[in-house]
């Protein structure tokens, strides 16, 4: 039984991983996909500290887990297909893992835009992953969907090699930094549909356009592109425990600044718990303490 069973192998699991197997706890971390979670899907993360020439979004997760396996880290490639968090007990298929500490990095999933069908359309030029599917868009137009970071960074991204990049956003500020805003401004590729929102995706087989709106105008029209990435923000996964922890009106989950959540022995750290700033540094910092904590916890019981 490890003494420590870490649910999903992004930045914050795997620093949690890092931090408890460091301080000598027998941890597991479950990742049932690849490690590195949202952050290797950037393609380049520049406000991590201390790397001024920026960070290779895809190779942050992987180097965690090499920094942490030094250290005694198992990473485990099963998939967790339930928890019980007051036994805290964990089942992967038809085998049962109990630990005597749980701690949740099972991150967030992009958020749908729920539009007719959206999902159908999905590797047929509709996606919700710059860096994975961009190359498809080679010399063609595409558009974003979204006004945050996720958008202004992908955007930034595809206009390397794409004809144009239009991102559609529905207000006329947008949400992102402010060095991403310049950026993305001073662009050639570059364009912007402000106060506008997506109504219908066309195309039978294949994405041949959107149907856009104007919400000042009310002004409705075709807009011809080949593809459409959306990134309209995040929705915390936490299927495997709701009605078992305490959770955010959003789902996220809720804990205090020792990233304890409602139940005694169980942390969340990362981007699936409710917090302010979703970030790389965040991120491994949640873990830091979910780790320390959980290390803490095992200490006291055993004494
Ligand atoms: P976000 O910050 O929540 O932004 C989502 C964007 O989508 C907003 O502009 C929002 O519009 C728009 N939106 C939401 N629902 C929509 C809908 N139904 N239709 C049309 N537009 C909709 O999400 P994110 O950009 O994915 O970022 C998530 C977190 O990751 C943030 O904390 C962000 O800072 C972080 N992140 C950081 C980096 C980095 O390089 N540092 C990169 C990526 C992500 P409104 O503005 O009108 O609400």
């Amino acid at each position: 039984m490890p003494d420590i069973a870490i649910i999903g192998g992004g930045v914050a699991g795997l620093t949690a991983g890092l931090y408890a197997a460091r301080a000598g706890a027998e941890t597991i971390v479950y990742e049932e996909l690849f490690v590195g979670g949202q952050a290797a899907k950037t393609h380049r993360i520049e406000n991590y500290p201390g790397f001024p020439e920026g960070l290779d979004g895809f190779a942050i997760g992987t180097l965690i887990e090499k920094q942490a396996r030094k250290f005694g880290l198992t990473v485990s490639t099963h998939s967790v297909t339930a928890i019980d968090l007051v036994r805290r007990c964990l089942n992967i298929g038809a085998t049962s893992v109990s630990a005597e500490a749980i701690i949740l990095c099972m991150g967030a999933s992009p958020r749908k835009l729920g539009l007719p069908r959206e999902e159908a359309l999905v590797g047929r030029g509709v996606s919700y992953c710059a860096t994975c599917d961009g190359s498809f868009f080679k010399n063609q137009d595409v558009a974003i969907i979204g006004g945050g970071d996720t958008a202004l960074s992908d955007a930034l991204y595809l206009a390397r090699f794409c004809n144009t990049v239009t991102i559609v956003h529905r207000r006329s500020t947008l949400r992102a930094s402010v060095a991403l805003q310049k950026a993305a401004q001073e662009h050639k590729n570059i364009h912007f549909a402000f106060n506008t929102i997506c109504t219908a995706l066309l195309g039978e087989d294949m994405l041949s356009g959107l149907m856009v709106k104007n919400v000042q105008t009310s002004e409705e029209r075709e807009f011809p592109v080949s593809g459409v990435f959306i990134a309209v923000g995040v929705e915390p996964r936490t299927a495997l425990v709701r009605d078992q922890v305490e959770l955010a009106f959003d789902g996220a989950i809720i804990t205090n600044g020792r990233m304890e959540t409602s139940l005694q022995g169980v942390y969340a750290a990362g981007d699936v718990r409710d917090t302010p700033l979703r970030q790389i540094v965040t991120a491994c910092a949640d873990g830091a303490l979910a780790a320390t904590e959980a290390v803490m916890f095992l200490a006291v019981k055993e004494s």
